[in-house]
């Protein structure tokens, strides 16, 4: 048999040593092995022939829909045409592989002509199937999935003046449909045959709140809704269903599902899958040797992907593996990161549903719907509807089969994070509500609105939010947010705080629980010097009147943060001076009272002056921790200052009112 070479070789190529690699279907898996085989090469090792049948090189098909929103053509392409030439693959678009005989290495196209291969990959993806349902070829009715759909749907409504319309299907292509002909400005309404948007993806909660969601945006949505004709009724389509009745409208859009393009493969007698789809192995290698196929048309081990991420990392091992190196195909789990109609839907990791043993905790919000998977206690999968700040530490978390302890279970319950903050992460990707300025109780999200409003340097964010201008201790983050080196922050007296917030909460503790030393009874007792402290007068008053001017000098402290005309010299050392303060009047509370809370009002006044010392000594040793801790410890440090000092405050305020009516009654009694 004679054989036809569609082209000569580039003039620079050994076309001895160089291995004729021919691939069929220019779409997005085709690209990517064409983008990674470029990457690997030094363009010699192959000779790559790519035919395309649609009538342009390949485009992002996830994106589709943006040409209805300002996008051109050029836009969607992956890579111009001048790429391919650059690179030397010969591309010929608008032209459809026709047959393939695998014993003479040899494909034919719809011109009749031949080209011989030396290894062939079938990226030939998949088209939209149509239900049987009667009436779907009639003017009126479309699928989606490439450009020219598109380009038809749009003159169709454009001459027509289509006011109304109607999509079968509601998974993810059915939501994209809506979402193009929502944009074209037609009443939409999505007709599933489930019980719920995405079935395959989401569970009963998930799809109702995406149905909410979805509502919410104009869009009607009839689920268990099924089709069974569409009649043309005048200018109109008239749909009519198994349960319920008709429903009249200008145009009708079928995104059902896919199918794999495989009948060049089942027609040259190759291997498919159960379900469709060119059978193939973990090394993307079909039944017949030098042929191997790759994205939405490969079934691996008879399991077909539907997503752009599976098909890229198809085109990854197959590069690999044309260059001799041993990679396999391994994915197990099928992650979804969509916005559907403008709403985030996510799965990550293991489907909720198809974990025998694992243990589902839930989080319902005005943000959404929020699910993670738990697998002896590790988190293996996570799923969600509406915006989650905290998506990149649930992926990574899901990646690595994170531990979740009780207490973040509880917290995912009632916050619908299980973080405390960034977890050791880069402050770029901390959570939104992640505290960066305990002193200032300044979140990650602030500093991100700051930042986009043009604040970029970490000066001009302390600024602009006050983060950093007190302690110091976060200026190292927001450096690194602003991509400036950090130069390390030595916090001045942070020694002194430590050990004096120590010191504090140990002496309060002792007040709290320890005994009242007893007066002396007899002139033998021991502390017979000592107890004078509390049975005479004058001394109670100088240790009572010492402990009031240490209160109001403890008190300037946080005057110092407020007050602007209060704010010279050293923030650290106020602190510590504070903290000192703080240790001082504990002791002073023993010498004054002799561990003796008194009843009523002075004991009102002990135990708040107690619990005081105690938070205070607890928040200045988180502050103390918080630059010398990294990680989740310093996250956990972080996030409890804040509460701490809030509780400190809280305490402080009935002190004023507890003290004026303890030296009251002391002088009235
Ligand atoms: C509207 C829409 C929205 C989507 N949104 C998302 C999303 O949000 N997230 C996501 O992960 N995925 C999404 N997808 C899926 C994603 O686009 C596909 O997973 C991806 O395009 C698959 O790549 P592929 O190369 O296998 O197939 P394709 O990109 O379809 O490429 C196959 C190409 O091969 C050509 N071809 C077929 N047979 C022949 C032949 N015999 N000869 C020559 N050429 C041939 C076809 O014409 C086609 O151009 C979406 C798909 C659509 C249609």
């Amino acid at each position: 048999m004679s054989v036809a070479i569609s082209a000569n070789p580039p003039a620079n190529v050994d076309a001895v040593s160089t291995k004729r690699l021919v691939i069929v279907g220019g779409g997005m898996a085709a690209h990517g092995l064409c983008k990674r085989l470029i990457e690997h090469s030094d363009g010699t090792e192959f000779e790559i022939t790519l035919f395309g049948e649609e009538p342009r090189p390949a485009y992002d098909r996830v994106n589709l829909s943006s040409l209805m929103s300002g996008s051109t053509e050029d836009d969607l392409l992956l890579s111009p045409k001048e790429w391919y030439q650059q690179h030397k693959i010969r591309l010929q678009v608008g032209r459809r592989i026709t047959a393939l005989d695998p014993e003479q290495q040899v494909v034919t196209d719809d011109t009749g002509a031949k080209h011989t291969y030396d290894q062939l990959v079938l990226a030939t993806g998949s088209y939209p199937w149509v239900p049987p349902i009667e009436g779907t070829k009639q003017r009126g009715v479309f699928v989606y999935r490439t450009i020219d759909d598109l380009q038809a749907i749009q003159q169709y409504v454009q001459q027509t003046s289509a006011k109304t319309s109607a999509v079968i299907g509601g998974g993810l292509l059915g939501l994209e449909a809506a979402k193009v002909i929502q944009n074209l400005g037609l009443r939409t309404t999505i007709l599933e045959v489930a019980p719920g948007l995405m079935p395959r993806q989401l569970d009963a909660q998930g799809a109702k709140v995406l149905r909410e969601k979805v509502q919410e945006l104009g869009v009607d949505v009839h689920v268990t809704r099924r089709t069974e004709s569409i009649v043309a009724k005048g200018s109109q389509l008239s749909l009519n269903f198994q349960n319920a009745e008709p429903l009249d409208v200008d145009i009708v859009l079928v995104a059902a599902g896919i199918r794999p393009r495989d009948e060049l493969a089942r027609d040259a007698g190759l291997k498919l899958g159960p379900r469709g789809g060119i059978a193939v192995n973990r090394q993307l290698e079909t039944s017949v040797p030098n042929v191997y196929a790759i994205g939405e048309c490969a079934a691996v081990e008879g399991h077909i992907h539907g997503l752009v991420a599976p098909c890229y990392r198809m085109a990854d091992v197959l590069a690999a593996r044309l260059f001799g190196e041993p990679a396999v195909f391994n994915d197990t789990e099928e992650s979804v990161e969509l916005k559907l109609l403008g709403v985030p839907v996510i799965t990550l990791g293991k489907a909720i549903g198809e974990s025998t043993s694992g243990v589902v905790v839930t989080h319902d919000g005005d943000e959404g719907h929020r699910k993670l998977l738990l697998e002896q206690g590790r988190m293996v999968g996570a799923a969600s509807v509406g915006h989650w700040e905290d998506v990149d530490l649930i992926r990574m978390s899901v990646a690595q089969h994170k531990r979740l302890w009780p207490t973040q279970r509880v917290r995912f319950v009632r916050t619908g994070t299980p973080y405390v903050g960034g977890t050791g992460l880069p402050i770029a990707q901390w959570p939104g509500h992640a505290t960066v300025c305990s002193c200032m109780g300044i979140t990650r999200q602030q500093l991100g609105t700051a930042i986009s409003e043009g604040h970029q340097s970490a000066p001009a964010m302390s600024l602009a939010t006050g983060a950093g201008t007190a302690c110091g201790t976060c200026r190292n983050l927001l450096c690194e947010l602003a991509g400036e080196t950090a130069t390390p922050t030595r916090v001045s007296g942070a020694t002194m705080v430590l050990v004096s917030s120590i010191l504090s909460v140990l002496v309060g503790l002792i007040v709290l629980l320890a005994p009242p030393i007893p007066l002396a009874t007899s002139v033998q007792d021991p502390w017979r010097e000592i107890d004078i402290l509390w049975r005479d007068d004058f001394l109670k008053q100088v240790s009572g009147y010492s402990l009031l001017a240490c209160f109001v000098l403890a008190l300037t402290f946080s005057m110092r943060k407020r007050l602007r005309f209060l704010q010279w010299g050293n923030y650290g050392w106020w602190r510590a001076a504070h903290a000192s303060i703080g240790t001082l009047m504990a002791m002073g509370l023993i010498a004054h009272t002799g561990i003796r809370m008194g009843d009523h009002l002075n004991f009102a006044l002990s135990l708040t002056f107690v619990l005081l010392t105690i938070v205070g000594g607890l928040a200045g040793i988180t502050s103390a921790f918080e630059n010398r801790l990294t990680g989740d410890s310093a996250m956990f440090v972080r996030a409890w200052r804040p509460k701490l000092t809030w509780m400190h405050i809280v305490l402080f305020v009935p002190m004023p009112a507890l003290l004026a009516g303890h030296i009251l009654s002391v002088y009235w009694y």
